[in-house]
């Protein structure tokens, strides 16, 4: 049995934002409150997150996550990377450097941007200053294995950056983190009916670099999972609106949402 919490179900701004507020979003639904991009997954022995936001240390707080096997990146965009510093924490328990796993394009971003926290095999820097990190670069379509979780990164496509979404154990969950389409050797990599599958929404209409809701329902219908959850939801994205909108299979999320599949 796996399981998946998504820890942080908001789009870059996070809901409030400093700049709309609460937008569509009824303030009086807890549910409506939305960090940044963060998920974890417990599936065949292996733990992992997906992204690690600005936000990615009070989700670890609030679902007692001490111990990782590796970190997921989607693409190299500030809501779903930049709160990699606040993992030395996990290095200071573990006493070992942490894999992460992106593909190139990602791994040079953060080379670049974090520089200081990139080590090799059997070296950690020391914890009460900077994270360890080593990078173990993927590519689309070649699947590899954490402990026993076959993990095959796919191609997204119309996000500025490369961005990646990742197939579990041949479909048996999809994560599509931040996109307008999928490509069509990724839908062809989804080879069983999926258990769960997650797809980013943003707004409602969809802008030039994310889907609307038309758009994820109708790769809801190409797919045919047993059960949809929407995710990287933005201000203009009210919980009940939205869930009205959509059918029973295919709900929101909203922060710390976990899910047995
Ligand atoms: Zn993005």
């Amino acid at each position: 049995m796996s399981k998946i919490i998504i820890m942080g179900c908001g789009a870059a701004p996070g809901v409030p934002s400093v700049a709309g507020g609460w937008g569509n979003c009824n303030p009086d639904n807890p549910k409506n409150i939305r960090r940044r991009a963060g998920t974890y997954i417990e599936a065949n022995n292996a733990k992992i997150l997906i992204d690690t936001s600005p936000d990615i240390r009070t989700q670890l707080l609030d679902n007692a996550i001490r111990y990782i096997d590796g970190v997921l990146y989607t693409h190299s965009h500030a809501d779903h990377l930049h709160g990699i510093d606040d993992l030395r924490d996990l290095n200071r328990l573990s006493g070992h450097p942490l894999d992460i796993y992106a593909t190139a394009d990602t791994a040079a971003v953060i080379r670049q941007r974090f520089p200081y926290l990139v080590v090799e095999k059997n070296h950690i820097n020391n914890p009460m200053f900077r994270p360890s990190m080593i990078i173990n670069e993927i590519e689309d379509g070649k699947s590899f294995y954490i402990k026993n979780l076959k993990i095959t990164p796919i191609t997204l496509t119309g996000h500025p950056v490369h961005s990646t979404g990742y197939i579990f154990n041949d479909g048996e969950i999809v994560y599509i983190a931040d996109c307008k389409g999928i490509s069509e050797t990724g839908l062809a990599q989804i080879k069983q009916r999926p258990q769960l599958l997650v797809l980013p929404l943003t707004t409602p209409e969809g802008q030039t670099t994310h889907m609307g809701l038309d758009k994820l329902l109708e790769y809801v219908n190409i797919i045919k999972p047993y059960k949809t959850i929407i995710n990287h939801m933005a201000i203009e994205c009210d919980y009940d609106a939205i869930n009205a909108l959509t059918p029973f299979d295919v709900m929101p999320a909203y922060d710390n949402m976990a899910v047995d599949v």
